[in-house]
């Protein structure tokens, strides 16, 4: 029986953030640990609701209320348990989601702050490791089938893990250097330090899971030589093409990039320091990737811009600006628009916004300003209105309203358009659609017969909540497929969609 008046009695209170003069001197992560007393207090605030819509808001599904009264309780083992059997990875999770589970956690509902969910499940995540480490399972006599998973983030591990767990001979195939998709050298080390991701890998590996990196399938191994070693294949590649913006005069600029140029760049440094190799210093044109006493602009206002913005902080920017085509959202959620419990749209402020730079609403650039060498030296800005007509977005520039801004290095973090135009996709006869996604059916295949698909490379670019569920989910499918005994959890299935207003 939870305590009914936990969220009377306490305030929701995370642990302080390292202090940003201290932090941005290196590039470890944001938060200390809570310590004990504090989750204990917060997990106390969790109503073990009859109807817990905290649930809705998670696609794993996960036991929320459950692992809240175990934490207030003191049963740590059992909450690692409960926690474990919906997500694989709660480390990564507790440390990165933006918690849709808290978007609709009925506190909410009451004008109350929900309990923070996302901060006791990394809680009970480290506790799992400092209370005997990542123990691996034990794996079930071999099925004596074998998969193939294509790519090495979230939504394929999360899938070779549940499949080697059922019995199945699994081989990842990654055709970067190291293991873990965008959890490796897309998000920085002050958000996710590569320690938790190593430690992960040992205990799949330790469960039989085979690993092969710089392996580019579809070029180094093609598909056809893939099927004849693998009775199924799981395809999750990701949605790595990031958008562009050719027609803004002055793109081809030097100091022009796509922002995941610069922060993997970045993050490639940081990971050599680490294990005293030397890195790269410049992009292929020549910037230097420190950003050292440079003027910084980064174009967009999501996940990636703001690691591009930390990661700027941390290499001793001179300043930075981050632009957004739209108006700046409201600090709180607009009931009549975003009705609880669906996720709002709210002014996010990530940790990085609170080192530095400067945030700027409802502009778009009209030009990158060259400084006569073939370098950028500014862009010159308008100030915009936004609007949807017919499904199509319309911006309008107002009159007079231009300005510049200084600029040595142009970050663009303007999305992505879906999955990669590459050799694989042929070779195993899927086609990405409009959005640049591949379609699945509804038992996760993709094309051909055996080929199934996973992940932001299913979904386009989303969280990694939503490629862990996925990867649970196919990996459910292909032991259907490959007739294994009994059935594995599938928390989504491939037309689900976040919690919305309807
Ligand atoms: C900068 C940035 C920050 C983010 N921050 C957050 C965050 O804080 N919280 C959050 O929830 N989400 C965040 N996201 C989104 C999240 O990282 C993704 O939704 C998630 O990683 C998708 O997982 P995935 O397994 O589908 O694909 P990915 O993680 O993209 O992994 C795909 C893998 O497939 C490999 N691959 C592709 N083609 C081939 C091939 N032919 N052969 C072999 N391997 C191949 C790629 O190299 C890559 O390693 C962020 C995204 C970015 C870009
Ligand atoms: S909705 Fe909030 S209060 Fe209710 S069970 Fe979930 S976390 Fe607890």
């Amino acid at each position: 029986m939870p305590d009914p008046n936990g969220f009377l009695r306490y305030d929701r209170r995370l642990p302080a953030r390292r202090p940003v003069p201290v932090r941005i001197m290196d590039w470890r992560e944001v938060y200390p640990p809570a310590g004990e007393e504090l989750i204990r207090e917060q997990a106390t605030r969790c109503m073990d609701c009859g109807i817990p819509f905290c649930h809705d808001g998670c696609p794993l599904g996960n036991r929320i209320p459950d692992w809240n009264d175990l934490v207030r309780t003191g049963g740590w083992d059992a909450a690692v348990e409960s926690l474990h059997a919906t997500n694989n990875f709660p480390e990564f999770t507790g440390r990165l989601c933006p918690a849709p589970c808290e978007a609709a956690c009925v506190l909410g509902l009451g004008g109350q702050q929900p309990v923070t969910i996302k901060q006791v499940e990394v809680e009970i995540a480290d506790a799992a490791v400092a209370r005997g480490g990542l123990r691996p399972q034990p794996v079930p006599a071999p099925t004596g089938r074998s998969v193939a998973v294509v790519g090495s983030g979230p939504a394929g591990l999360a899938a070779a893990q549940q499949l080697a767990r059922a019995g199945h001979a699994v081989t990842v195939y990654e055709r970067d250097d190291a293991l873990g998709g965008l959890l490796r050298y897309g998000i920085p080390d002050f958000k996710l330090e590569k320690r938790h991701i190593d430690r992960r890998l040992a205990q799949l590996a330790a469960e039989g899971v085979r690993f092969r990196t710089g392996v580019n399938v579809g070029v180094d191994v093609t598909a056809e030589e893939l099927r004849a070693e693998h009775d199924a294949v799981l395809l999750a590649c990701g949605a790595l093409q990031g958008r562009d913006t050719p027609e803004t005069p002055g793109r081809a600029l030097r100091g022009v990039h796509q922002a995941m140029a610069h922060l993997v760049a970045a993050n490639r440094v940081v990971a050599a320091a680490g294990e005293g190799r030397p890195a790269l210093a410049t992009l292929p044109d020549g910037t230097p990737i420190d950003a050292a006493g440079r003027h910084v602009v980064i174009i967009g206002g999501g996940d990636t811009a703001a690691d591009c913005l930390g990661a700027a902080h941390r290499q001793g920017a001179a300043g930075v600006h981050q632009l957004d085509l739209y108006p700046e959202p409201p600090a709180d959620r607009d009931a009549a628009r975003d009705p609880w419990p669906t996720w709002p749209w709210v002014l996010r402020s990530y940790p990085a916004h609170e080192e530095g730079g400067e945030r700027v609403f409802a502009v778009a650039v009209q030009e990158f300003v060259d400084d006569g060498t073939g370098q950028v030296r500014a862009v010159r800005i308008a100030e915009v209105t936004v609007e949807k007509v017919d499904g199509r977005r319309i911006v309008t520039a107002l009159p007079g309203s231009e300005r510049e801004i200084p600029a040595d290095l142009v970050l663009l973090a303007i999305g992505f358009e879906g999955t990669e135009e590459q050799p694989l996709l042929a070779q195993f006869g899927v086609t990405r659609n409009g959005r640049g996604a591949v379609d699945a059916r509804p038992d996760w295949q993709a094309g051909a017969d055996g080929v199934f698909v996973a992940g932001d490379m299913h979904r386009g670019a989303s969280l990694i909540v939503w490629a862990i569920a996925e990867g649970r989910a196919a990996a459910a499918a292909i032991h259907a497929y490959l007739g294994g005994v009994g059935t594995l959890p599938a928390p989504v299935d491939p037309a689900r969609q976040p919690l919305a207003a309807r």
